[in-house]
């Protein structure tokens, strides 16, 4: 069965050090790398649209160009006047990856502001990716306009799915992070969170405990990551379900491995509804990232779908 899936939020240009002083380029950003996978994953009757907003300079254009390039959709991607996209910076010493960002006046801060276009596209889709990411990125009445859409969405039958994604760095406010992260939830119809983050900000003692408070919010489908671990499944009624990760000897760089995940559990679920089948999955897809560098992993290295 076709589909339409569209993630929403903010892709970064990626800056990282290469030999001596010189840099290499990239883009990367959580719901782009996620889109990206779902891409890979979905079959080819499947659309895979990204919405966000980017500017009319130079790097804009090519940030497009690198998007259509990977299959995915650039046709709701707003262009702004006077904007540029975010960008960050990657460190490498010693082994160890430190991050410097340039995002204060991104454009894809400016992705809700046209309320039409946020509302055609959301209504012209099957399946909306979004994060608390991007919740961060929006001054609070935009962030408001965006759940406003995802709540009518949501009450429409769509799947609406979202990963908490939770980064104390880029909220002013502790409280209002942790209320907007709930108020994503209850605009949902499928959370993935990832327990770590989710223990350390809410103070869930358990996988248990973080399924009962986002059940609590009325959210009925929850899937938590909890790295090498697995994965516990709350679909519907039926009792919880424990998916274990793939056997990983040599991790290399564990960037994208949550969006990884989701991006290959939702092809999967789309394509054939069973959530226990599409977290294998996806564990396997996620097993593959982690063992190559960079957040975009090429086709040809990760697992057929
Ligand atoms: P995030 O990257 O969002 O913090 P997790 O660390 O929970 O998310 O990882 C997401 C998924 O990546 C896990 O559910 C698992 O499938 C896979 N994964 C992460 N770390 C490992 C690991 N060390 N070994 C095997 N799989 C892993």
């Amino acid at each position: 069965m076709a589909g339409k899936l569209l993630s929403i939020g903010e892709c970064m240009v990626e800056l990282m050090q290469a030999e001596g002083d010189l840099l290499r380029k990239g883009y990367a950003g959580d719901t782009f790398n996620t889109a990206y996978y779902a891409r890979t994953f979905l079959p080819a009757d499947w659309s895979v649209d990204y919405l966000t907003a980017v500017g009319t300079d130079t790097v804009s254009g090519e940030m497009l160009a690198f998007i259509e390039k990977t299959g995915v959709g650039t046709t709701q991607i707003r262009r702004v006047e006077g904007r540029s996209p975010g960008l960050y910076m990657i460190h490498l010493k010693e082994g160890e990856r430190s991050f410097s960002y340039w995002r204060s006046v991104s454009a894809a801060k400016t992705l809700a502001d046209d309320a039409d276009h946020l509302r055609a596209a959301i209504e012209g889709s099957d399946i909306i990716v979004f994060s608390g990411i991007t919740l961060a990125i929006l001054a609070p009445s935009a962030a408001e306009t965006l759940l406003s859409e995802l709540r009518r969405a949501k009450a429409a039958g769509k799947s609406v799915v979202f990963d908490p994604n939770i980064r104390p760095r880029l909220w002013d406010d502790k409280q209002y992070m942790l209320d907007t992260i709930s108020a994503g939830a209850r605009s949902a119809s499928l959370v993935m969170p990832s327990f770590d983050d989710e223990a350390a900000h809410f103070g869930d003692a358990d996988v248990a405990a973080t399924i009962a408070r986002y059940r609590g919010l009325g959210v009925y489908n929850i899937v938590v990551k909890d790295g090498p671990k697995g994965v516990t499944l709350s679909f519907g009624d039926a009792p919880l379900q424990f998916v274990p990760s793939a056997n990983v000897d040599k991790i290399v760089d564990t960037t994208s491995a949550g969006d990884s995940f989701n991006g290959a559990f939702l092809a999967r679920y789309a394509v054939d509804g069973d959530p226990v089948k599409a977290a294998g999955f996806a564990a396997s897809a996620a097993a593959t990232v982690i063992q190559h560098h960079g957040a975009l992993v090429s086709r040809d290295k990760l697992p057929s779908a």
